[in-house]
């Protein structure tokens, strides 16, 4: 069927709103990492509270907020702002009142939900909520383009013809060059899914290999020091490429970049849900007088 103006268009416009992640490979990795440096106390609760859920572990709960947009449009829309944080360019320092206004970003979103899952007078439901929300937005944090230039939306708006032996995914097939492997993607797509793609892994041996190297040794911080850290890499690695092109050698290049901040996410995410779910009200029986 040949397409006519009208449909590509829409088409378009399908296909260029904005990403919201890390693929769901970096985000199960995200949270496979984090809940193997858990104790055995906060993962029972882990096990408690994600009870009845398909797969009811950390990384099976990774991807959750981003299917909001299909299983809950409405919550989906709410909550879309709370995946990222835009900062001014050339400066990464985070200023509530201008990069985060009514609380509507991922700093002011981390905390909020971290606060909800630590709470025990939260019915379960509610802090399994907050649970799934914290474990997606510790991720996205650290994905750079995610506290990344306000003028491209985080690189959304950042187009990339990007040459390379990987697979195009729905939006880089629509614009695909099957002969030169060359497809159109953005520089915020890049990111959240061929850097890490291009390792060759699936997300379960890729978290195993990550965790062979051991606990990254990274300050454990606050959710805005993270997203200025994130902004600070777009600005001092030289993550906009030149004439708005990259192939697979940039992918590579690229990569220990990436890992590196998976490996810091999932210290950064342990480190908030240990003291939020050790410790339940379950483990507290004993000093409950009788
Ligand atoms: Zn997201």
């Amino acid at each position: 069927m040949r397409r006519t103006p009208l449909v590509s268009a829409f088409l378009l416009a399908a296909l260029t709103s904005p990403a919201y992640g890390w693929s769901e490979q970096g985000h199960r990795m995200v949270a496979e990492l984090a809940q193997r440096q858990l104790s055995p106390e906060a993962n029972a609760e882990v096990a408690r509270l994600l009870e009845g859920e398909r797969e009811p572990t950390l990384a099976g709960v990774s991807a959750w907020a981003d299917q909001l947009r299909a299983t809950d449009p409405e919550e989906g829309r709410r909550t879309a702002a709370w995946h990222y944080i835009n900062f001014p360019e050339g400066d990464c320092s985070y200023d509530a009142a201008r990069d985060c206004p009514g609380g509507d970003c991922i700093v002011e979103a981390i905390e909020r939900q971290a606060e909800l899952l630590a709470d025990r007078t939260q019915p379960d439901a509610e802090r399994a909520r907050a649970l799934k929300f914290v474990v997606h937005f510790v991720g996205d944090v650290h994905q750079p383009m995610h506290a990344g230039r306000r003028d491209d939306r985080g690189g959304n708006d950042y187009q990339i013809s990007l040459r390379t032996e990987l697979r195009p995914d729905a939006y880089g097939r629509y614009f695909y060059d099957a002969e030169t492997r060359t497809q159109g993607t953005n520089l915020h797509a890049v990111w959240d899914r061929y850097v890490l793609l291009s390792r060759g892994l699936g997300w379960a041996e890729y978290a195993d290999a990550l965790a062979a190297e051991g606990v990254a040794d990274v300050p454990r911080a606050t959710p805005a020091a993270w997203a200025e850290q994130s902004c600070a890499l777009i600005r001092d690695e030289g993550l906009y490429p030149d004439g708005h092109r990259m192939n697979d050698a940039d992918l590579e290049r690229l990569r220990p970049l990436a890992e590196a901040q998976v490996r810091a996410a999932a210290v950064r995410l342990a480190a908030v849900l240990e003291p939020a779910l050790a410790g339940s009200a379950e483990g507290r029986g004993d000093v409950t007088p009788h």
